[in-house]
């Protein structure tokens, strides 16, 4: 290191003790600490390791001053959790070391995280040498009920998923750092990035995993703003091995905030720590973000969520009635997969309420129950032309089989019929073109670009043609 920087930040330390290992060092001030952490940990780390061995340890002596002149200067200890370890073990041990490195008011702000400030004494003397620190204090805000084995798989979340599983086998370590997953509300990512947290934290014990929304991020940093606590917070977030970001469309416009963010993202991202989003929409879209927070994005996979398929509601509907222990009739399972598809939550929502309905009423859930709870979820539907309504509409009028929709079958009026269902498709409802080839038999998104292109066409050079369309139109205008 340079000469200027060692006279800086080397020359006022004073060697305290070395005894069983345990080098202590005193410096003179809560932020030289930080400093010396931040920025020579790895020469200091090294050095421990040459001369001491992989037992070696590294404390700090702060001298305290209490902003009371009268008052002798207090000296507490702080271990550096930084063990002096191979490098690959001590990746491994930053948490441990950050924890015992924390600040008051790091403190404070895991407490305002909701954790719980493991004891008394801490608060009161919060720079007290704790050894072996009970890290539970860390707590990383997961709700364990979220798992990949209560994650439904389909072709909807099949991408999303085997990377989210990809991440919570090897975090930090696999391309997908940052792991972006985007979709509608309801559709599951929450489920999908708390189960991510959950299994890291049930195979690596020793990583701190955060999970936190974008609005409780927002709302702690204002928080630290007023108190003038940004780098209290600054470090606490700085501790994460693996920070779960939801739904991060809610810093849009927060400026501030995203400076944070950014300065936190990168700072973990260098080090190797796993970072996983959410957002409602893909980023392409996120107006209000910044761009160099956006271009951040791209370093990892974006990747998306798209409105559960039949099979995957049937499944998902099976998976909660076992798992809540619930006994529905197979037809009325059906029935509700059939007719609820804008998203997880409301199926859900649907199979709470008849549960309610039956017990209140004693009665088995049936088919009329099941029909009865839909019917305002239905209208809504209705209301806005759904996918199956088109293509019942236009099998009807060209008198094919619903089910050909969806079929592989290449025949010409069946084609046709397909190829207009798919056109007013793209101009009724607000499925992608994905999920509209999806939506017809699993064909893909340049199948339905190249359908409402030929059916464009025939609009325009077919006058027999042109009048079927306005027949058909008619009958979803005003939907
Ligand atoms: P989002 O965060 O995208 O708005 P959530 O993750 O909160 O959605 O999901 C809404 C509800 O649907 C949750 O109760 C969740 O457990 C459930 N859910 C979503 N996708 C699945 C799935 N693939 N398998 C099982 N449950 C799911
Ligand atoms: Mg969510």
């Amino acid at each position: 290191m340079g000469e200027q920087s060692f006279r800086t930040w080397f020359e006022p330390i004073v060697p305290v003790q070395l005894h069983n290992n345990v080098l202590i060092i005193q410096v003179p001030s809560q932020f030289f600490y930080e400093w010396l952490e931040e920025h020579y940990v790895d020469v200091l780390k090294k050095s421990i390791y040459q001369e001491l061995g992989p037992d070696g340890r590294l404390e700090y002596s702060i001298v305290v001053d209490q902003g009371n002149s009268q008052n002798k200067p207090r000296t507490v200890n702080i271990p550096t959790a930084r063990k002096a370890a191979a490098p690959a073990q001590a990746a491994t041990d930053a948490a441990v070391v950050a924890a015992g490195a924390m600040t008051s008011s790091a403190r404070n702000v895991a407490a305002a995280a909701g954790a719980p400030v493991k004891s008394a004494d801490m608060l009161r003397n919060p720079f007290e040498a704790t050894k072996g620190i009970d890290r539970n204090y860390l707590q990383s805000q997961l709700n364990n009920t979220y798992s990949f084995d209560n994650y439904v798989e389909g072709s909807c979340n099949r991408l999303a998923r085997s990377a989210g599983l990809a991440v919570a086998n090897k975090p930090g370590t696999t391309s997908f750092n940052p792991l972006m997953i985007y979709g509608g509300v309801g559709l599951g990512k929450t489920h999908l990035v708390q189960a991510i947290g959950n299994h890291i934290k049930a195979t690596n014990a020793d990583k701190f995993v955060l999970y936190v929304s974008a609005e409780k991020f927002t709302n702690q940093f204002i928080e630290s703003l007023r108190n003038n606590g940004v780098q209290d917070f600054a470090n606490f977030y700085l501790l994460v091995d693996i920070l779960i970001l939801d739904d991060v469309q809610f810093l849009a416009g927060k400026d501030k905030t995203q400076e944070m963010f950014f300065h936190i993202f990168n700072h973990l991202h260098q080090a190797g720590k796993q970072i996983v989003m959410t957002s409602d929409r893909p980023p392409r879209d996120l107006n209000g973000l910044e761009d160099r927070l956006l271009s951040r994005f791209k370093w990892g996979l974006t990747t998306d969520l798209q409105s559960p398929d039949f099979e995957t509601r049937m499944a998902i509907i099976q998976n909660k009635m076992e798992q809540d222990g619930i006994d529905i009739p197979p037809q009325v399972v059906e029935y509700l997969a059939h007719s609820v598809h804008t998203n997880v939550r409301e199926l859900e929502g649907v199979l709470i309420s008849l549960v309610a309905q039956s017990s209140l009423n004693r009665r088995e859930i049936d088919l009329e129950m099941a029909k009865q709870a839909l019917r305002h979820i239905i209208e809504e539907v209705e209301a806005e032309v759904n996918l199956d309504f088109i293509q019942k509409t236009v099998a009807e009028h060209f008198g094919i089989s619903l089910d050909l929709m969806k079929a592989k079958t290449r025949k010409k009026e069946v084609v046709t019929a397909r190829q207009v269902a798919m056109y007013f498709a793209k101009e009724h409802t607000s499925h992608s073109l994905k999920s509209i080839g999806h939506n017809f038999g699993g064909r893909d998104h340049s199948t339905v670009i190249h359908s409402v292109q030929t059916v464009s066409d025939l609009i325009d050079s077919d006058k027999s043609f042109r009048s079927t369309i306005q027949e058909l139109r008619k009958k979803f205008a005003g939907k």
